[in-house]
């Protein structure tokens, strides 16, 4: 379904997006967004296991207050599967309070890690040992890591060649001129996949830069006449606040 809404929108009029099936219209825009935002270097994390607690932590919240909690994870010395493992849960609730829903996603954490622990070690092991097909149905069973998860850990943590769709892209994306409505949630994550040769540093970089758009400029009210899309985007101008 999402495949033929963005084949629909790979084959519309305007003259930048005319060219080869699923290619040129995701590189026009990753060439637009390249050109203002150049190599983001995402993810802020040191390690697989410090970024995949870090995805857990950003449920439904910003990033500012996912620093704190990883700070003073960093601080007892906890930012390993293995020592989370061993952590009293009412300690680490007391850590990651304030990324909120804290005893929920202490709950998360520890489950995760301690499957991880269990199975592979930490994520590290974890990326040389599984394959992108293991990896997948292995953290999709585990509790509270739905899809924008589970793809951010595939592709910040353990290196594989996913994109991961996100509230702020989905909303870009559909702005940009895709028909995202009715099939809100099967994303097109394989068709950006295959336009970027499932190449992961690219793949990373344009999920890095389209939340930069999400959060600068592509708003419920958007601030067009600063955005880097603002010349190939369809609803450029319309609802627009200007500052
Ligand atoms: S031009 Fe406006 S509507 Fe289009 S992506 Fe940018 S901020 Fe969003």
């Amino acid at each position: 379904m999402w495949n033929q809404y963005f084949k629909a929108w790979y084959n519309s009029t305007p003259v930048h997006r005319k060219g080869n099936l699923n290619g040129p219209s995701v590189l026009v825009i990753e060439d637009f967004l390249f050109r203002r935002y150049g190599d983001l270097k995402w993810w802020p994390s040191e390690t697989a296991d410090e970024m995949a607690i870090g995805a857990i932590l950003t449920q439904n919240t910003s990033w500012k207050n996912v620093e704190k909690s990883l700070s003073n994870l960093r601080y007892l010395d906890a930012l390993s599967c293995g020592q989370i493992v061993s952590m009293p849960e009412s300690e680490l609730e007391i850590a990651i309070r304030s990324s909120g829903f804290f005893r929920q996603k202490s709950m998360r954490i520890k489950a995760m890690c301690r499957a991880v622990y269990e199975e592979f070690g930490n994520f590290e092991s974890m990326a040389k040992i599984a394959d992108l097909e293991y990896a997948r149905s292995f953290l999709s069973s585990l509790n509270g890591i739905g899809r924008e998860t589970m793809n951010s850990i595939l592709l910040y943590g353990l290196g594989f060649p996913v994109f991961v769709m996100d509230k702020y892209t989905g909303r870009i994306i559909s702005r940009l001129g895709y028909d995202l409505e009715e099939s809100r949630k099967e994303l097109p994550e394989g068709v950006i996949e295959k336009a970027l040769k499932h190449d992961v540093p690219r793949l990373r970089n344009l999920h890095a830069m389209f939340v930069e758009v999400g959060k600068n400029h592509c708003r419920k009210s958007p601030i067009c006449g600063s955005c880097p899309l603002e010349k190939i985007c369809d609803y450029s101008g319309k609802d627009e606040i200007v500052p």
